[in-house]
């Protein structure tokens, strides 16, 4: 088979290597997957069902049924104090389509694209495909994994043309603080960036409060907020996600979507826009879940061996620094894969920065957490 010569070197990313070993493996305790172990709601189910059954089984409208925009919106206002109007919200195939479609519809070849490590490795893929040019930022532990000024100054180049933030933050499950978000807008405004800011853990923020990039003064017209169903309310399946900003923008993402998916799942919208309105104590109930979860598990690694482990702010991941153990993140992971049968992702996989650190993700029960941390003890005392 000749494949196309930019695909033709394409190999499984060191996430998917972890994912690939784990089905072949039985018994394993699986800390590495990204998504809420909690089923959706049935109510939500049936808000699709009624929707199907009241006729919406046709083409939607390519940006999404004004409702459902709407319902995006009314959200954001009420939980974030972000106003927008539906025609600034488009709905995607996931909260991955997003990054993917405004990158296509920003760069030219060769603009730059700032990745702030370490980052949900998909975002690179985007980048590639749109011609772009990632430069990436690397940062610290002690800054909590953001970048600072400086770190963002050094990285901008005549050709720069966005920057992609991520907080709360896949992989470190970092919240980034509101003075460093608004270093972060100034330096924007500076060198005329535009913003891709990916805020889809929006709803799982232990430490503070969550703060849209977009609703700091003079940011809305260059930040695009990208969000979805999927980690606030337990849609995976679903591929719901959304992307607010201006309207010019989001008119051009909306044409480049109607070439590739032509619209998103009349009935997954229905779905969502009944979620995003009458689902707020649910919120309220799993983030609960997720604080005690991460808590205990924070206090157990930090009572292992050669580990330490910074507390829970957000998302549903733990980035132990495990460099004390003298083991890389790629050793580290795969070793407590095949000795202790606990899967977590390497640091490495999402960038340099990550290297000396593993993702663990609290998607598992209190009961699995706890044997998966008596196994994670016992590996790191015996190496
Ligand atoms: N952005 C980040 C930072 C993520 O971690 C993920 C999923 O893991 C996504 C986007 C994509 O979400 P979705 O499943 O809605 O496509």
């Amino acid at each position: 088979m000749r494949l196309a010569d930019r695909y033709s070197n394409v190999q499984p990313s060191g996430m998917i290597k972890i994912f690939q070993a784990v089905e072949k493996m039985d018994g394993v305790l699986n800390l590495s997957i990204g998504e809420p172990d909690f089923d959706t709601e049935h109510d939500i189910i049936d808000a699709a069902s009624a929707s199907g059954k009241g006729g919406f089984t046709h083409y939607p409208p390519l940006s999404g049924f004004p409702d459902v925009r709407k319902a995006v919106c009314d959200y954001w206002k009420r939980h974030h104090a972000l106003e927008c109007t539906p025609d600034e919200v488009l709905l995607t195939a996931g909260g991955i389509q997003a990054p993917f479609l405004a990158m296509q519809a920003l760069l030219n070849p060769g603009d730059e694209i700032i990745l702030i490590e370490p980052f949900f490795t998909p975002y690179t893929g985007h980048a590639a495909t749109s011609g772009g040019a990632v430069v990436r930022v690397e940062t610290k532990e002690e800054n909590g994994f953001a970048p600072t000024a400086a770190d963002l100054e050094k990285a901008i180049t005549p050709r720069s043309r966005l920057l992609l933030l991520n907080s709360p933050c896949n992989p470190t499950g970092r919240v980034v603080p509101r003075e460093r978000l608004e270093e972060i807008a100034a330096i924007a405004k500076k060198h005329d960036l535009f913003v891709l800011s990916d805020e889809i853990y929006e709803a799982l923020v232990y430490k503070g409060v969550h703060v849209p990039l977009a609703t700091l003064p003079g940011m809305k017209e260059r930040v695009l907020t990208m969000g979805g169903m999927s980690k606030s309310h337990c849609m995976t399946g679903w591929r719901v996600g959304y992307a607010i900003g201006p309207t010019e923008l989001i008119k051009t993402m909306t044409l480049i979507m109607a070439n590739q998916t032509y619209g998103l799942n009349t009935m997954a919208q229905k779905a969502s826009a009944y979620a995003l309105a009458s689902h707020d104590v649910k919120l309220i109930e799993r983030k609960k879940i997720f604080t005690e979860r991460m808590n205990y598990v924070a206090g157990r690694l930090n009572r292992m061996k050669n580990i330490t482990c910074a507390q829970a702010e957000g998302a549903f991941y733990l980035f132990p620094n495990i460099k004390g153990t003298g083991l890389k993140s790629e050793e580290f992971v795969w070793k407590l894969l095949e000795r202790s049968r606990v899967a977590a992702l390497p640091g490495s996989a999402f960038g340099n920065s990550g290297e000396g650190y593993i993702r663990i993700a609290c998607t598992r029960s209190m009961d699995v957490l706890a044997q998966a941390m008596d196994k994670m003890e016992a590996f790191c005392s015996s190496i």
